[in-house]
């Protein structure tokens, strides 16, 4: 069976940019993976590093069965995810073990370096999959395989210079927005820090507002995630697109590959 993993930096990440990509890959036949790098110790105004975290690993997990996921538990403190060696080798672990035909992670720009960090670890942790001179934390079996990495869009549809980030293709998540709110919700804890901290009157239709944006910008559907394929050097073929897959859920957009020079 396929596997697809979702690697993001703080519980709630993955629902709020790529959790309806991950549903519909379920639904095309592939086992999906979840894991946030950070418990997120810091997200909360009331509750200590301990409580907090031991909350939202609840809420993780809990979002995580709502999505029908397999969990990985986090590793790393919120602000602290950082690009070393240590990290890698833990993350080169679960990419071992999954063998992901299809990682999902942040945009190498995004507004907070945890979510860029995470986003060079998954690469890089892909990247190793096949170095049996990389030693992974724990050990795992060395593969070399075909895997294709996904940039999803930054939380703010920005690069920190405030310019747009044009997604190379979208995936249609209409049809199990419900459900992505399900697990977006199970994050409970998040309403009031991301209130006070973020001024985001509600996360939830912080969600729903992305999820319309980025729809508008498919010109095609309602509610829509949009991503950027990684360079295929060093990890698949060329030409490979496993997000065809979902079929008519999976939309390139045109006018970014026009963009694009010939390789
Ligand atoms: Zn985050």
């Amino acid at each position: 069976m396929k596997s697809a993993i979702a690697i993001a930096a703080h519980p709630d990440d993955i629902e709020l940019m790529m959790a309806g990509t991950l549903l519909l890959l379920k639904k095309a036949g592939y086992e999906i993976h979840y894991m946030n790098l950070s418990g997120g110790d810091c997200g909360s105004t009331e509750h200590d590093a301990a409580d907090i975290k031991e909350i939202r690993l609840a809420e993780a997990k809990n979002a995580a069965q709502i999505l029908g996921a397999h969990f990985h538990l986090p590793f790393c403190n919120d602000v602290q995810i950082l690009y070393d060696v240590k990290t890698l080798r833990r993350v080169a672990s679960v990419i071992r073990e999954v063998k992901p035909t299809i990682v999902l992670t942040h945009s190498p720009e995004d507004y907070m370096e945890d979510h860029i960090n995470t986003c060079r670890l998954a690469v890089t942790a892909s990247f190793a999959r096949g170095m049996r001179n990389f030693e992974s934390d724990p050990l795992r079996t060395v593969d070399n395989y075909d895997c294709t990495i996904y940039h999803a869009l930054p939380h703010t549809l920005r690069d920190n210079f405030r310019r747009r980030i044009i997604p190379g293709a979208f995936v249609n998540t209409s049809s199990i927005q419900e459900t992505k709110l399900e697990a977006l919700k199970a994050h409970r804890s998040q309403q009031n820090w991301l209130d006070i901290s973020q001024k985001m009157n509600s996360y939830l239709q912080a969600m729903e507002d992305i999820s319309l944006q980025v729809g508008e910008m498919s010109k095609v559907f309602k509610y829509a995630e949009g991503w950027r394929r990684h360079l295929h050097v060093g990890f698949c073929d060329a030409d490979d697109d496993p997000l065809k897959d979902l079929d008519n859920d999976y939309l390139i957009n045109e006018a970014y590959e026009q963009g694009l020079d010939k390789i």
